[in-house]
C-alpha cells in the first residue's frame, strides 16, 4: 500500500551499527517527517481498537515514542515496560536470553490487572526476545494479551516462530 511505501522510505539502513556484520534499521527519518509518523500511529491504533485493547505497553525505548501516540489517539492508558532498575515503584521483573548472556525487564506491578487486555507496541521485532518476556509479564500480572503490534519485523531473525507459543492465538501485526 501507498501507507507501507512511505513509512518504509523513512527507515534508513545503517550497516554495521551496532556491531560489524548488523545492518540496522534506523526510524529517525520516519520520526522526523509528521506525515509518517501520523500514518503510523493511526495505523497501530487501528490495530490496537480492532483487538479490543484495554492499555498499550510500550517497550524501551522506541516502543515508548510509537506507543504514546498510539494509545492517546486510541483512547487508552500507556504503559512503560522499562529494562531492570529504571522504574521507582514496585515492579514485576522478567529475565530472557540473548544471543550472548540475559537481560530482564520490568512493569509497575500495579499498572496492569486482571481485566485488562494489553497491546504491546515497538518498532522493530528482532529475536522477539524482547517482546516474548513482555508478554510474559502481562500475564504475570494477571492481565490479557491483546496482541503485539509493531512497524516491522525482521523476518530472517524468526521472532515470530520464537513468539508463536506464547502468543496463544493473540494476533501479531507488522503495519
Ligand atoms: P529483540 O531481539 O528482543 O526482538 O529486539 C530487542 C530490541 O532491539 C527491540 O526493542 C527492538 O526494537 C530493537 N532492535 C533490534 N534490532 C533493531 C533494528 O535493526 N532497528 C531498530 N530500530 N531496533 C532494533
Amino acid at each position: 500500500t501507498d501507507i507501507k511505501e512511505l513509512l518504509l522510505s523513512r527507515i534508513r539502513d545503517v550497516e554495521d551499527y551496532p556491531e560489524q556484520g548488523v545492518m540496522f534499521k534506523d526510524i529517525t527519518p520516519l520520526l522526523a517527517d509528521p506525515a509518517a509518523f501520523t500514518a503510523l500511529t493511526d495505523a497501530l491504533a487501528e490495530v490496537a481498537e480492532r483487538t479490543g485493547a484495554t492499555k498499550v505497553v510500550g517497550l524501551e525505548a522506541r516502543g515508548f515514542i510509537l506507543g504514546a501516540p498510539v494509545a492517546l489517539r486510541a483512547g487508552l492508558g500507556f504503559i512503560p515496560v522499562r529494562k531492570a532498575g529504571k522504574l521507582p515503584g514496585a515492579t514485576l521483573r522478567q529475565s530472557y536470553e540473548l544471543e550472548y548472556g540475559s537481560a530482564e525487564i520490568e512493569v509497575h506491578a500495579e499498572d496492569l490487572s486482571a481485566g485488562d487486555r494489553v497491546m504491546v507496541v515497538d518498532d522493530v521485532l528482532a529475536t522477539g526476545g524482547t517482546a516474548e518476556a513482555s508478554l510474559q509479564l502481562i500475564r504475570r500480572a494477571g492481565a490479557e494479551v491483546a496482541g503485539i503490534a509493531v512497524l516491522m519485523e525482521l523476518g530472517f531473525l524468526g521472532g515470530r516462530a520464537r513468539l508463536e507459543p506464547a502468543l496463544r492465538g493473540a494476533p501479531l501485526e507488522a503495519v
